[in-house]
């Protein structure tokens, strides 16, 4: 398996907040576990964005930071994936005193410290910057993925509610993460419409969009995504939890693909949406009766996506092929 779109902080394992608690000295509250969980009856992106609080108080220090990267590479290394995006802000890591570049340097060391001992299996970070931000925060964190871009940090994000739009204001900020030979990936689509991911695959420089559900597949749309190479990171049960989409019926995978463009499957937030991509597969299986085929097709279209060099995705691709019988036997239980 493979995800692409991935949040650290939204993946902590129950272990992790415990452990992590304790050390830190942070109360998780009378409700724990159940308050690690989208909440109940839950009706927006904005909703959904209050469960990052509580992860996020127990990620302020170097170790932490680099304890949970560690901890989620190692259990879905065991879970038989391949490869992995992690994604996370790390202007979202300061508030005791660390800097973003202590968090980034914290978040490669747990990640290079967990990839040592692995075969057949890579991981990347992606850093975010907030929609919510201000220019001056998200700046730095554009300057520290350039910095880091040879150093296990693939790309630079947007994420955050999507309410702060539009991709006009960011313009100037994607312009220069682009002259830096910096690879994009913008978050739209998911809150907003279609309009919104039209907007910022023109403005600011995207080779994936994360969401991108709610993009109209018009022909100038798909003539637009199409000349622009974009893939799109599909993420259904979060979407279905955000109320961005109304049931699996409605992601719209065989329609991107239908018009030949990228679509991957991917599961945003292991924790906060209580999944994780075997699980999102075997929605997707159940509900179009996806075939060995084109599951193996979707994994492609992952490795394809991937911000790795040529040669590692054709070795990817090939591990794919070998495998494809064991995944695909998975998704069906
Ligand atoms: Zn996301």
């Amino acid at each position: 398996m493979i995800d692409l779109h991935l949040h650290l902080d939204g993946s902590l394992a129950l272990e992790d907040f415990e452990f992590l608690a304790k050390r830190n000295g942070v109360n998780l509250g009378k409700e724990f576990p159940s308050n690690v969980y989208v909440p109940k009856g839950c009706t927006s992106l904005e909703e959904y964005l209050t469960r990052f609080d509580l992860p996020l108080s127990l990620l302020q220090d170097e170790y932490s930071i680099s304890y949970v990267t560690k901890s989620l590479v190692n259990r879905l290394y065991n879970k038989g994936y391949v490869y992995l995006e992690i994604r996370f802000a790390p202007q979202l890591h300061t508030l005791k005193g660390l800097t973003q570049e202590d968090a980034v340097k914290a978040a490669i060391k747990g990640l290079k410290e967990a990839l040592k001992d692995k075969k057949d299996f890579d991981a990347n970070l992606i850093i975010c910057c907030m929609r919510q931000a201000d220019y001056k925060t998200n700046r730095e964190s554009v300057l520290l993925a350039a910095k880091y871009k040879k150093d296990k940090v693939c790309c630079l994000d947007l994420a955050g509610p999507e309410a702060f739009k539009t991709g006009d204001k960011y313009k100037e900020l994607f312009d220069e993460a682009d002259s830096l030979g910096v690879d994009i990936i913008i978050h739209a689509g998911e809150a907003c419409g279609s309009d919104e991911v039209v907007r910022c695959v023109n403005l600011l420089h995207p080779q994936r969009i994360g969401h991108g559900v709610h993009l109209e597949l018009t022909k100038e749309n798909v003539k637009l995504v199409k000349e622009k190479h974009i893939t799109f990171e599909f993420c259904p049960t979060s979407n279905l939890q955000t109320t961005s989409l109304p049931n699996y019926e409605s992601v719209p995978l065989l329609e991107f693909d239908k018009c030949e463009i990228p679509v991957t499957i991917n599961s945003d937030n292991m924790t906060v949406s209580n999944t994780d991509v075997i699980e999102e597969y075997r929605h997707l299986y159940k509900t179009f009766k996806l075939s060995k085929d084109q599951v193996l097709h979707f994994l492609k279209n992952s490795i394809n996506a991937a911000f790795i060099p040529q040669k590692e995705k054709e070795y990817f691709l090939k591990v794919l092929d070998e495998r494809i019988d064991k995944f695909y036997e998975e998704i069906k239980k």
